[in-house]
């Protein structure tokens, strides 16, 4: 107690500080607001998070069984008339099951309002450790209590930026202290809330020295099939070999721009930055009888069919791409 009533002196002096300084230099406010909130929440240290609380049941062997039958653990010192629990049990006894226990404290409560007044409204359990002191065996009445142990500085990781909070629960068993359980989550404010992206543009092309010719094509709305100049034999997509003779000689014809729908697909889920689901991706057939994925225009999602006609355009999907796509017509 006496520490959490320095914590909290300091962190009233703290915030003095800053506010004095904040007065004439602008440069700092953001750390200095940063210090003065983590001061703050540090004064929740050595709080409960619970107190008095109950194992809803006493240690017991059929859910000891259940536990190792889930965890595939058969050591034999979790069965029999000696049995004790597995060490890594530890928290289970003291967990609420469905209808909870309500035995959080108000001082947790309070952190976690603060937290989530600070935008750090997303939570999740970072890792746990345990200490066991001695075994738990079936008989055994379980109580412990959980103390806010620390709460980090402001940190920034890949999820957010947020704050590490620490409780530490000792657990008793039949009075005497069994194990500690020291657990942390992070409470953070979501990355992607905060950043607004720009809008997202489609995917580039992987343009090499392999299907270069294809998208030299494109950039003068033409479709450009390779063809075999071994065997006749034309391939889509682009590849350095014909599969037909191996041979290497290729040229191209270029595509009168009529197809079919020969199957496609109607993209609800997931979502791609770019993309605006519903919409239907197509493999395409082309007069010329070779066969290439694209988006099909014109008609909506819902009424593209196998068969359909469709006729090749050029759709600038942005000022640096333009793609082939075919426009589909109904009826
Ligand atoms: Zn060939």
């Amino acid at each position: 107690m006496t520490a959490t009533a320095d914590q909290a002196a300091d962190a009233g002096a703290d915030k003095g500080a800053a506010t004095d300084t904040g007065a004439d230099a602008g440069a700092d406010t953001g750390a200095q607001e940063a210090a003065r909130f983590h001061a703050l929440l540090r004064t929740f240290e050595g709080r409960a998070a619970a107190t008095a609380g109950q194992g809803k049941d006493p240690v017991n062997q059929p859910m000891i069984r259940h536990w190792c039958e889930a965890m595939g653990d058969a050591n034999p010192a979790y069965t029999g008339p000696d049995a004790i629990a597995p060490p890594t049990m530890l928290q289970a006894w003291t967990m609420g099951g469905l209808s909870g226990h309500g035995d959080r404290s108000s001082a947790y409560d309070e952190l976690l309002a603060l937290l989530d007044g600070a935008g750090c409204t997303s939570v999740v359990a970072t890792d746990c450790e345990q200490e066991y002191l001695r075994p738990l065996r079936p008989g055994d009445t379980v109580t412990y209590d959980a103390v806010i142990e620390s709460v980090s500085p402001r940190k920034t990781t890949k999820l957010g930026t947020g704050h590490f909070v620490t409780t530490r629960m000792d657990v008793r068993a039949d009075g005497e202290l069994a194990g500690t359980h020291r657990f942390r989550i992070l409470k953070y404010a979501p990355a992607a809330a905060r950043e607004k992206k720009p809008a997202a543009r489609r995917p580039r092309p992987v343009v090499n020295r392999d299907n270069q010719g294809f998208w030299d094509g494109v950039a003068e709305h033409k479709l450009l099939i390779q063809r075999c100049t071994g065997c006749g034999t034309l391939r889509f997509p682009w590849l350095p070999g014909c599969n037909a003779c191996a041979s290497l000689d290729w040229d191209t014809v270029e595509a009168s721009g009529a197809g079919t729908v020969f199957s496609y697909v109607v993209m609800h889920h997931p979502p791609f930055p770019a993309f605006d689901p519903p919409y239907a991706v197509a493999l395409v057939e082309l007069a010329e009888g070779v066969r290439m994925v694209s988006n099909i225009t014109g008609v909506p999602y819902d009424k593209v069919r196998i068969g359909m006609p469709v006729r090749l355009e050029f759709l600038r999907a942005d000022e640096d791409l333009e793609l082939p796509v075919f426009r589909g017509s109904e009826g």
